[in-house]
């Protein structure tokens, strides 16, 4: 029996109908462009976040965390915009979405465990969406992880839970690759149409490895600054004329921040442009097995999202700076940023030197020590039990 159902059974006093898991997720490169209409290129973690889950014939939502150790209580019936306050916002904002499409989801009981460190920028409020969204999905016969197409919709009511339940306006790459990524491939993401492709990600045979380093800075994605760029964005497309920055074709750039009423606007907007062109890139480089151009292009896009982005922070940049400095091809913030995490790509030989270097790097300026941990790709959200 796995701990969530363990857990369940101690706190909703039987055992689960059953137990379904979604992964955290990386970020290749492409960040801060999926709301606009851009390219992504995240990975599925090894690390997921399972929902042991009954149904109930009522409408309520008692929900259990193992990280908060609390269980919530939420009437689906006062589920919206800012209610429930919390994590719960998370979870209860599902199933409402669910039933905003018109699905037959009542109440659950619910037990969720996270091996997705929370706020670290890899994903663990999608981790969670989608896992509880599985759950509902098995438990009321949504038939939502049945093809891709389903798994897109479902991945839509998630990023609604997020959006507007939660209030966090971030865009929908965590949920598409929580639901749509494959082992052993980056998802290409194109969140202007929604298209994906399976991009083969096996650094093993290139003797490499995909070095995490989570901060333990902190990260908070609804304190308004992610919201601020997202704003800033809009205001770019709606002077340059375009629904999304998406539209702004790269061999143009300069003449359409000639066109901008303010440095902030020029500088996101040659953030966006030139990250959705480094995505194309990094996509051609890995299918030419050229690893060199692709920490070329992690090196490039933490330098845009530092300098023209502003969504970096000390922490990010030391440990960027470190493990370049042990050997890595290259490294950037990977997630919202404001803290969370970094990844670089490592020899496999020098992995051990770049965790040495940049946990020696925080120890001198007085850091809480980062943990590192090297990733692999995994597989979506799906039933476990
Ligand atoms: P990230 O998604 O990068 O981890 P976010 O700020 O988007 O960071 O989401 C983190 C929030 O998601 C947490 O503060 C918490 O509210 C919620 N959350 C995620 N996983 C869990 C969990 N297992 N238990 C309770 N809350 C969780
Ligand atoms: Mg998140």
């Amino acid at each position: 029996m796995t701990s969530a159902a363990t857990t369940h059974r101690d706190v909703h006093g039987s055992a689960p109908e059953g137990v379904w898991s979604a992964p955290g997720r990386v970020n290749l490169i492409g960040e801060h462009t999926d709301y606009n209409g851009g390219l992504a290129l995240p990975i599925a973690l090894p690390q997921r976040t399972t929902a042991a889950a009954s149904p109930r014939t009522d409408d309520l939502l008692r929900v259990h965390s193992v990280q908060t150790s609390e269980t919530v209580e939420v009437d689906l019936g006062t589920v919206g915009p800012g209610s429930p306050a919390g994590w719960a916002a998370y979870v209860a904002g599902v199933l409402w979405a669910l039933r905003e499409d018109g699905h037959p989801v009542r109440g659950m009981d619910v037990t969720v465990t996270s091996e997705v460190p929370l706020g670290a920028g890899l994903s663990s409020s999608a981790a969670l969406e989608c896992a509880v969204g599985a759950a509902a999905s098995g438990l009321f016969g949504l038939d939502l992880l049945g093809d891709d197409d389903a798994r897109s919709r479902l991945a839509t009511a998630c990023v609604r839970a997020e959006n507007e339940v939660a209030g966090a306006a971030t865009g929908g790459m965590d949920q598409s690759a929580a639901l749509l990524c494959r082992p052993g491939s980056a998802l290409l993401l194109d969140c202007r149409d929604g298209a994906t492709e399976h991009v083969p990600f096996d650094l093993e045979a290139a003797g490499m490895v995909l070095l995490v380093t989570d901060t333990r800075a902190s990260h908070a994605l609804n304190d308004g600054q992610y919201e601020k760029r997202r704003r800033a964005c809009e205001a770019a497309a709606a002077e340059l004329g375009v629904a999304s920055l998406r539209e702004v074709d790269p061999a143009g750039l300069d003449a359409a921040i000639d066109r901008l009423s303010t440095d902030e606007l020029r500088r996101r907007t040659r953030h966006v442009v030139t990250e959705i062109e480094r995505v194309r890139q990094a996509v051609a480089a890995l299918r030419a097995d050229d690893l060199d151009e692709v920490g070329r292009l992690f090196t490039a896009s933490h330098a845009s999202l530092r300098d023209d982005y502003e969504v970096s922070c000390d922490e990010l940049d030391v440990a960027v700076e470190a493990a370049e400095g042990a050997g890595a091809l290259g490294a950037r913030m990977t997630g919202g940023g404001f803290g969370g995490s970094c990844i670089a790509l490592v020899p496999r030989d020098s992995a051990d030197d770049a965790v040495t270097a940049v946990r020696a790097a925080f120890g001198a300026r007085g850091w809480e020590e980062p943990t590192c941990f090297t990733v692999t790709a995994g597989g979506p959200a799906a039933r476990d039990a």
